[in-house]
């Protein structure tokens, strides 16, 4: 009897570790993009493509920008979209987008404040609140000091920490592929897109066998992207690679119940480096990992070439 057990307990065992599913976050930075809303006559292609993808998403607000191009009351009109679409996840990235680490507290936790005058209205209009908040650039201050001391006033006020895992340097793709659109070189832009959409899926893959090595299961991942041209291309194309390798897109929420994420930050120092890295105890297994992640090389030279660098 207790054979028979064992062996139906080794069958569902094995069963769980076939079946377990990989689950995804995309969370999208720097919204709303008011350039390319008014280039684009006041169409929200990114937008648009997540209407018709039918997956959640969250956002992360920088109110600055819809002063600066283009018509404000569009520009409210398409923050409230944003805001309103019922499978968006709402969250505040300040009002100017600065680096913590640069402008210092003061002047930073006046910036969050402000991040929130439209927001906080249209979001407790549409029966939404405000829980998330992601550092510009990811930059959790420059020494432990002033990370404590962000991290004593974002819980004060009630915002968690937005986290990610991935990111793909998709503004820098983003910039080239620009160049070429306004080039008329369009099967390079093609081929960039498909380079986006592939390198950004062999760094998931990366950060998913470093998950699996570290905690001995498949971790609920984060993708972290901006609100540009290039993702109202190939975000589409990005979510069908994604389903090919299994993984299901789940709300930003429900990632953060992966108990990996009540894991310490550990790393106090400026960069937006991956929570994988910011869990890590010591410097040197950061590094060790951090050389083994897939390069970006082509793509800063191409980058630089670009902006003149
Ligand atoms: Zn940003």
């Amino acid at each position: 009897m207790n054979k028979i057990i064992g062996v139906l307990i080794l069958i569902l065992l094995g069963f769980g570790a076939v079946g377990q599913q990989k689950t995804i976050s995309i969370t999208i930075d720097d919204i709303p993009n008011t350039s390319k809303f008014q280039i684009d006559g006041n169409r929200a292609e990114l937008l648009d493509r997540l209407d018709s993808m039918n997956i959640p998403f969250a956002i992360f607000i920088n109110e600055n920008k819809v002063y600066q191009k283009g018509s404000l009351e569009h520009n409210k009109d398409l923050l409230a979209r944003w805001i309103a679409h019922e499978k968006s996840t709402v969250g505040n990235h300040s009002f100017s987008h600065f680096r913590y680490s640069e402008v210092g507290f003061e002047r930073f936790i006046e910036d969050v404040q402000k991040g929130l005058e439209l927001t906080d209205s249209i979001s407790s209009h549409y029966g939404k609140s405000i829980n998330f908040f992601r550092f510009p650039f990811n930059d959790l201050g420059k020494d432990s000091v002033q990370q404590v001391q962000i991290r004593k006033y974002l819980k004060d006020q009630a915002f968690e920490i937005a986290p990610f895992t991935v990111e793909s340097s998709d503004w820098m793709f983003d910039t080239v592929y620009k160049y070429y659109l306004e080039k008329g070189e369009y099967e390079k832009a093609e081929e960039l897109g498909d380079q986006y959409v592939a390198k950004t899926m062999e760094l998931l893959l990366f950060f998913e066998r470093l998950g699996n090595e570290i905690y001995d299961r498949s971790i609920s991942q984060i993708y972290l992207c901006h609100d540009n041209s290039i993702n109202a291309d190939f975000l589409p194309k990005l979510v069908q690679e994604l389903g090919k390798e299994g993984y299901e897109i789940v709300g930003f929420e429900e990632t953060l119940k992966d108990p990996v994420y009540n894991q310490e930050d550990n790393y106090y120092q400026k960069w937006g480096i991956s929570w994988f890295y910011r869990w890590m105890k010591t410097q040197k297994e950061r590094v060790e990992w951090m050389k083994q992640e897939p390069e970006l090389t082509e793509l800063q030279k191409l980058y630089d070439q670009v902006v003149g660098n």
